[in-house]
């Protein structure tokens, strides 16, 4: 390991929940680092985000991502890209380290956002590690033009993920495991009116299988075995907290979480079912609130306060 950092507050995450909350800290005048893969987070695949106020047309999700790693130069917040792989506490802090760099922090807030589930059958890694498989629509965006695509799973992210890629895919295939969609109704009636978009109910893909630069999905239908044989894959199952980087202590704070704690969850990996932007950075202000009232007024630490206006 190269590099050594301390810090009074870490922050891993680079999507709403953690970015708010960096922002928050430094413009407070508290000594932050800001550790994170890549800055945006999981809003740069959405299609267009409408249930922001202060965005009366919607936003492009890639296009408000983007303007997160703008702001946060602008203030002037410092951020380390890189991959967090272990966190564990150590006497009264938290060692964070990637593969280059260990970070030394009092306080932790973590906001690691929700990784995509997998569907778990035969030929999926290798439909993965062949680049014909795909969780997240950002990676598929630039190849799918002309192509014939299936979106796999029912809700919200499928059908976002189908509107998004509409105008560059030939034609797109919904494929859901049982009759009901749990999408909302305006994104319902907008893959019904897009003219290359087809949901298939009742469609339970068993395997995968790759052949000729295409990837053909075995689909059990009405107890029938079908074929559905497709350019590319996206699968939209669900997400679950990411937080598999956590030491075993830590992981049982996730889980029991205690009032006095210095250690922090925020947005979309914490247990909260809800899933959005606007909850996602009121937690980030929230807590980063939080935390200055407690090492300011308890601690009677002040930082180095920078005049940021
Ligand atoms: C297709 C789609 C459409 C959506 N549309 C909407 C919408 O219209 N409106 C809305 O409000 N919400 C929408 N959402 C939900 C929204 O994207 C999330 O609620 C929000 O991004 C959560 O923010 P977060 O900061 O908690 O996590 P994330 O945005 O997931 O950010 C997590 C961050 O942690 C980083 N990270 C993860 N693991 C590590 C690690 N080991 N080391 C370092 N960094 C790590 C990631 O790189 C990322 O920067 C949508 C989601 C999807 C998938």
């Amino acid at each position: 390991m190269k590099n050594k950092i301390i810090t009074k507050v870490a922050l891993i995450g680079g999507g709403p929940a953690c970015a708010t909350a960096a922002i928050q800290l430094f413009r407070s005048g508290i000594e932050i680092i800001l550790i994170s893969k890549e800055i945006g987070g999981t809003i740069k695949n959405a299609n267009l985000v409408e249930n922001l106020i202060g965005y009366p047309e919607g936003v492009v999700g890639r296009e408000f991502a983007k303007s997160f790693r703008l702001q946060l130069t602008k203030v002037g917040v410092p951020v380390i890209l890189e991959e967090v792989l272990t966190v564990e506490q150590v006497t009264n802090n938290y060692s964070i380290k990637t593969a280059e760099t260990e970070i030394i922090s009092e306080y932790l807030i973590i906001g690691t956002g929700s990784f995509p589930m997998k569907l778990d059958v035969e030929g999926e890694k290798e439909s993965f590690l062949n680049g014909k498989l795909f969780y997240e629509v950002f990676n598929i965006k630039q190849l799918t033009d002309k192509k014939d695509i299936g979106i796999i799973g029912s809700g919200d992210v499928a059908y976002d993920y189908a509107l998004n890629l509409q105008d560059a895919a030939n034609k797109i295939s919904i494929i859901h495991r049982t009759d009901k969609t749990s999408s909302l109704p305006i994104l319902q009636k907008r893959v019904k009116n897009a003219n290359n978009i087809v949901v298939f109910k009742n469609h339970v893909v068993k395997k995968l299988v790759l052949k000729d630069d295409k990837i053909i999905l075995e689909v059990e239908e009405d107890g029938k075995r079908i074929t559905m044989i497709k350019d590319l894959v996206l699968v939209a199952i669900g997400r679950k907290p990411n937080y598999d980087f956590l030491s075993v202590d830590l992981i049982s704070e996730y889980n029991d979480p205690k009032v006095d704690s210095k250690l922090k969850f925020v947005g979309d990996v914490t247990k909260n079912n809800f899933r959005q932007v606007s909850i996602a950075m009121g937690d980030g202000m929230k807590v980063a609130m939080e935390t200055v009232k407690r090492i300011t007024e308890k601690e009677g630490y002040h930082g180095t306060f920078r005049q940021v206006w």
